[in-house]
């Protein structure tokens, strides 16, 4: 029956930045479909944890500081430990960091592409080799943004690096799709989250998104959940290298 497709019973998954923000709706949504669910997190993941737990779901905490590479073997090594295997990875941490162009240091620039870019390729490359080995395909979820569409004002890391992040949601899915891996991205719109405080404080910056915004209001982790489980389950085995935006009608204007 069609709504089995959507069902994540005895799947296991890796979700970046699983502390907080839309990374602990995506863990929660995940386990709410029957997925084990691996948190990692540079903090304690303990709020996403009694949120899962008190649904019965499994989640296990990993933490890791992914500003750079080294901790992939591990974190790789700590989800087979815990459940076995891996059969989903959503790339959801991320940082942004607002100046003007004409300021940006290099120290700045590396930052956000390491996280946001960097890091989001050779943790793919490491789950896909898993993928592979393992011989029953899987799927990888990049969480992407307007500004892999759009230009954004005073973020232009952020906009490099969620530019590359579609490009590569391409990349990868056209070289893994033959193993039966899917790499598919959401875009997610303006979300109230920690990543846009900054911008809901500036009144009238705040104003002029609300108002662009066809649904009439900023995004919640709760508004990714169908997109998550959607591209992160069967019902998805023919859609490769897409990005689905859930922005509430942004880039349709
Ligand atoms: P958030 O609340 O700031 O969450 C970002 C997550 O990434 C946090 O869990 C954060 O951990 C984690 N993270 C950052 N640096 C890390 C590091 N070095 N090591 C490990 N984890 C790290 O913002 P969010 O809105 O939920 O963002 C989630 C993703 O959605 C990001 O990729 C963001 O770019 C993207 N996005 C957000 C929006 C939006 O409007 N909110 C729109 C489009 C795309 P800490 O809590 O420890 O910092």
């Amino acid at each position: 029956m069609i709504l089995d497709l959507f069902k994540l019973e005895n799947k296991v998954a890796i979700v970046t930045g699983a502390n907080t923000g839309l990374g602990q709706g995506i863990c929660v949504a995940l386990a709410q479909a029957g997925a084990k669910v691996c948190g990692v997190a540079r903090r304690s993941c303990a709020e996403t944890k009694a949120l899962i737990e008190a649904n019965n779901g499994e989640f296990t905490e990993i933490i890791a500081d992914l500003s750079s590479t080294s901790p992939i073997n591990e974190i790789i090594a700590q989800a087979k430990n815990a459940y076995g295997k891996i059969d989903i990875l959503v790339n959801n941490a991320g940082i942004i960091s607002r100046e003007d162009a004409i300021n940006v240091t290099e120290e700045d620039w590396d930052r956000v592409i390491d996280i946001n870019e960097k890091v989001v390729f050779f943790l793919s490359q490491a789950v896909a080799k898993e993928f592979i080995a393992q011989g029953n395909g899987g799927k990888i979820v990049n969480i992407c943004s307007m500004l892999s569409y759009q230009g954004g004002i005073r973020v232009p890391a952020y906009t490099a690096s969620k530019s590359a992040v579609l490009g590569l949601t391409r990349a990868l899915a056209n070289e893994w799709a033959a193993h039966n891996i899917n790499v598919n991205g959401i875009a997610p719109g303006y979300m109230a989250t920690n990543n846009t405080t900054q911008l809901r404080q500036d009144n009238q910056r705040s104003e002029q998104i609300l108002e662009r915004i066809p649904a009439g209001r900023w995004g919640t982790p709760d508004d990714l959940m169908g997109a998550v489980i959607y591209l992160s389950s069967e019902a998805s085995n023919y859609v490769n290298g897409f990005t689905l935006a859930v922005d509430g009608g942004w880039l349709a204007r």
